[in-house]
């Protein structure tokens, strides 16, 4: 697959692909993912500590996960319902699968056609079909090949993966290492479901600009701890990390939920600016253009901008 070895180098930062292991003695030697746990809580340990940029966002409550950089949302219909629906099936049938590498391999090739035998939004952007609902009651999207995962008696087989257990075990997405750790934290905490958090916890330039303009209407920093006795600025956050599939500026000709964040170039959505270069002078540009919006005159980039600054001040107004 010449489309994975460019992600893996993307990945890894690193020319050389990596190679699918060759056996179970190579699978049981993975390392298990001690930084980077998919499957367990936070609470259980404290991955804040072995995490870049401080703040652990992959596994974060009973109902908020993050499948995003396995290419969750790269399916031709990402809604919440059809998401949901494919996961719930992908894991009761791969609870059934003896965990042999010949079972896991048909697992996966069965999968693959279900998923990418269709048209997806990112040709370069594989959708892992390890992915499924893990945790109690099966309500966190997560990884059906890590070691703690149900029935795999302790054993990590991410080694069976497209992206192989090095890369699963060890990347961190660019919010991470960019975002602030005080806005990482407000919407860790506020997130309460594992489907809008991984929709926008990537959005970098998207997350940081809107709670920048509140923080410029409040005078201060926000922080997690603001988020206390107010019930209001919670669902406000809630609401904005929501926006993603709400968005009335959306192009229609491009309905891209996923976001390709591995590379700073390719994939990206259209300049702002193109039809309205007014669009390009917004304090709203990286919002406007992470949501791929179409601005085609100053008035619908009023509209626009009006929307935006009608969610801060109200997010602004509930922080006091
Ligand atoms: S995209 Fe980021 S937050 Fe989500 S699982 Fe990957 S590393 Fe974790
Ligand atoms: S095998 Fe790797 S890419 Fe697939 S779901 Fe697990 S962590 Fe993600």
């Amino acid at each position: 697959m010449a489309n994975g070895s460019l992600l893996h180098r993307v990945l890894l930062q690193n020319e050389k692909p990596l190679t699918r292991p060759p056996g179970p003695l190579y699978v049981t030697a993975m390392p298990n993912a001690q930084n980077h746990d998919r499957s367990t809580a936070p609470d259980r340990i404290d991955p804040d500590n072995k995490t870049p940029g401080e703040v652990y966002l992959c596994q974060v409550s009973p109902t908020v996960s993050c499948g995003a950089c396995c290419g969750l949302y790269n399916v031709q219909n990402p809604s919440r319902e059809t998401m949901t629906r494919m996961l719930e099936d992908r894991t009761s049938r791969f609870a059934k699968v003896p965990r042999t590498i010949e079972a896991i391999d048909h697992f996966a090739g069965d999968a693959f056609f279900r998923v990418e035998g269709q048209k997806q939004p990112v040709k370069d952007f594989h959708h892992c079909p390890f992915l499924g609902l893990i945790g109690p009651g099966n309500h966190t999207v997560g990884c059906l090949l890590h070691p703690l995962g149900e029935g795999n008696a302790g054993v990590d087989w991410r080694g069976l993966s497209y992206y192989g257990s090095f890369a699963c075990a060890t990347y961190f997405c660019p919010t991470c290492h960019e975002l602030a750790p005080r806005y990482k934290r407000l919407i860790r905490k506020a997130a309460d479901h594992w489907y809008d958090y991984g929709l926008m916890i990537t959005e970098t330039d998207l997350m940081g600009t809107f709670l920048a303009q509140v923080e410029d209407r409040m005078g201060r920093r926000v922080d997690d701890r603001d988020l206390e006795q107010r019930p209001e600025a919670v669902t406000r956050i809630r609401e904005f990390l929501a926006i993603k599939t709400v968005w009335p500026f959306r192009d229609p000709a491009q309905p891209r939920l996923t976001h390709f964040f591995f590379h700073k170039k390719a994939h990206q959505p259209p300049a702002i600016g193109l039809q309205c270069p007014e669009a390009e002078a917004s304090p709203w540009a990286p919002v406007l253009t992470a949501l791929w919006s179409v601005i085609p005159s100053p008035a619908i980039l009023s509209e626009a901008e009006s929307l935006l600054n009608r969610m801060a001040d109200g997010l602004a107004m509930a922080l006091k």
